[in-house]
């Protein structure tokens, strides 16, 4: 795990609204929505193009995690972004997905 990587920080000592067995959920510092938070997986990988760096499980798991997130913060319609490179609207190189819910304000990145 990169010592320099913010997320990898978060995951390991951040403020969680919630948390599985190898993803957290944060809320994110800077929100564009009424609801938006951040899902953060512990296993370090750049950006969305690296996906194929995921076991299969695992995949499907973070996948079931932005959705029991979301269901749990009770949004019913809500948009789920990640932003690819810095051309995509990325900032912090740790895979992440948004999750916004409610009136939103902007595109996130
Ligand atoms: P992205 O632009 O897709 O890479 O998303 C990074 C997101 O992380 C942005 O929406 C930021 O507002 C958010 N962010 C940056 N620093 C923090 C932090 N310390 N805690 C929570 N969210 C953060
Ligand atoms: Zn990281």
């Amino acid at each position: 795990m990169p010592s320099d990587c913010l997320f990898c920080s978060l995951y390991a000592d951040g403020d969680h609204v919630r948390k599985g067995e190898g993803f957290v959920a944060i809320a994110d510092i800077n929100p564009r929505a009424d609801t938006h938070l951040l899902i953060i997986p512990e296993r370090h990988v750049e950006t969305f193009r690296d996906i194929g760096e995921f076991p299969a499980e695992e995949t499907q798991r973070m996948l079931e995690f932005v959705a029991d997130t979301a269901r749990e913060a009770e949004l019913e319609d809500y948009r789920v972004v990640v932003n690819v490179g810095p051309g995509g609207g990325q900032t912090v190189f740790h895979l992440h997905w948004h999750v916004l819910g409610g009136r939103m304000t902007g595109i996130p990145g």
